[in-house]
């Protein structure tokens, strides 16, 4: 059985049934520890997933894609997820990073030029947003960039940036201006990673393993004028792209994420409580046990209702900040508390290269603290309720 929110429109519910299909004939648990292990995601079974065309929901009709469909786009995140990041992350480089950012802050060029290709999923980009001295504190950014003629020089270094060694453009984040105000002093950029004067350099990590993140090194890059998102009038806007409703679906992201994950982790643990036998009976006729799975089931049902709630909002295009702030920081913390569960349940085998067990843990100990930590939710929550600081 498929469980969705009540109202959910009927191409979005058929939609994960065969995305399901999909993932159970092409990408079984064989395959998916060998692509954590090799810390790689699979090209070819993505090109594939691609024509199905989930990559187009981020895009406007007019550019060829399905136009702005946030709720099929999240649905796609969390089905993927069930079965690891291997095939969501790639997704959410193309339809997140690419198609959502370039059909809400391009420049009508940019957009001519790379909407068709990401609807396609032909396109994939990378985030460059934190630095090696910068993490929740965005605004600080010190990548440098400055026009000098028609060309613009960028120098200074971006840290965890995922993908930056295959993705065709690194959306990165620049002080354009050091003397302005923090918040009018930021640009976006688009920046092939193969310009001349960038190096990269993979970091090792133990979660997300499908693929590597990066440190991207950039000496004197010497870009043309057409690299700054949205074009030239858009310079010093890059706070306003940030905190846009762009934003508030990269919560969202993180939170699907993070419920596909869980998702998988509770079936896992809900599976092996009722084969493994202890005492003479099923772990799961422990009391502990039966106690750890329903609880673990019930704070998975409270996380659906706060991510479909928050999906439906930003689909609608109405106010969501409050509503996808919420739900990032209650499903990453509750992720935790679900992975420490399961893998408790599951003993020692938790532990094991026979499950995918740890890869959950791995994958759900970091959710509190990518994409916007749980702290800083609750910073910006404050702020939006208005209290004091
Ligand atoms: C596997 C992986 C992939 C990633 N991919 C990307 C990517 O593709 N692109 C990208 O740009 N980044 C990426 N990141 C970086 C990630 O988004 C950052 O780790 C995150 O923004 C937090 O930054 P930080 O770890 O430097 O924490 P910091 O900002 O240094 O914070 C450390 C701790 O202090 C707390 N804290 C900080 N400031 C405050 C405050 N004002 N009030 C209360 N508490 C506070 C935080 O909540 C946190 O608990 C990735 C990280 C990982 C691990």
């Amino acid at each position: 059985m498929i469980e969705t929110a009540l109202d959910e429109p009927g191409h979005v519910t058929e939609l994960r049934r065969q995305l399901r299909r999909f993932v159970a004939d092409k990408a079984p648990r064989e395959k998916r520890r060998a692509w954590d292990r090799a810390h790689d995601w699979p090209r070819d079974l993505f090109r594939e997933l691609a024509q199905m065309g989930i990559c187009a929901l981020t895009v406007p009709e007019e550019y060829g894609g399905a136009g702005r469909d946030i709720w099929a786009a999240v649905a796609v995140i969390e089905e993927l997820t069930r079965a690891g990041p291997f095939l969501a992350g790639p997704f959410i480089h193309c339809a997140f990073y690419g198609g959502m950012n370039i059909s809400e802050n391009g420049s009508a060029e940019q957009k001519a030029e790379l909407l068709p290709k990401l609807a396609r999923g032909d396109l994939l980009f990378a985030y460059g947003l934190s630095e090696p001295d910068v993490g929740g504190d965005l605004a600080s950014v010190k990548t440098r960039a400055r026009i000098d003629g028609d060309f613009i020089r960028v120098s200074g270094a971006k840290r965890w940036c995922t993908g930056a060694d295959w993705a065709d453009y690194i959306y990165c984040l620049v002080n354009s201006d050091p003397n302005a105000p923090k918040r009018e002093a930021l640009s976006f950029l688009l920046i092939p990673p193969k310009t001349p004067g960038i190096t990269i350099t993979p970091i090792e990590h133990v979660n997300l393993r499908y693929t590597a993140s990066c440190d991207v090194h950039f000496d004197d890059v010497r870009l043309p004028l057409s690299a700054i998102v949205g074009g030239r009038e858009k310079w010093g806007q890059g706070w306003k792209m940030l905190a846009g409703r762009a934003l508030d679906v990269e919560k969202l992201e993180v939170a699907a994420v993070t419920f596909g994950t869980a998702q998988a982790a509770v079936e896992e643990a809900w599976t092996y409580a009722q084969e493994r036998v202890q005492f003479g009976k099923p772990i799961a006729a422990h009391q502990a046990i039966r106690h750890k799975l329903v609880t673990a089931r019930t704070r998975l049902e409270a996380c659906r209702l706060m991510l479909y709630n928050a999906a439906r909002l930003a689909h609608e295009g109405l106010p969501c900040a409050v509503e996808t702030s919420m739900a990032k920081l209650f499903i990453a913390d509750t992720g935790v508390e679900i992975a420490l569960a399961c893998q408790q349940i599951m003993g020692a085998y938790a532990l094991s290269d026979a499950y995918d067990m740890d890869r959950h843990v791995r994958d759900l100990l970091g959710m509190p603290i990518v994409g916007g930590s749980s702290d800083m939710q609750r910073n910006n929550l404050a702020s939006l309720w208005r209290l004091p600081a």
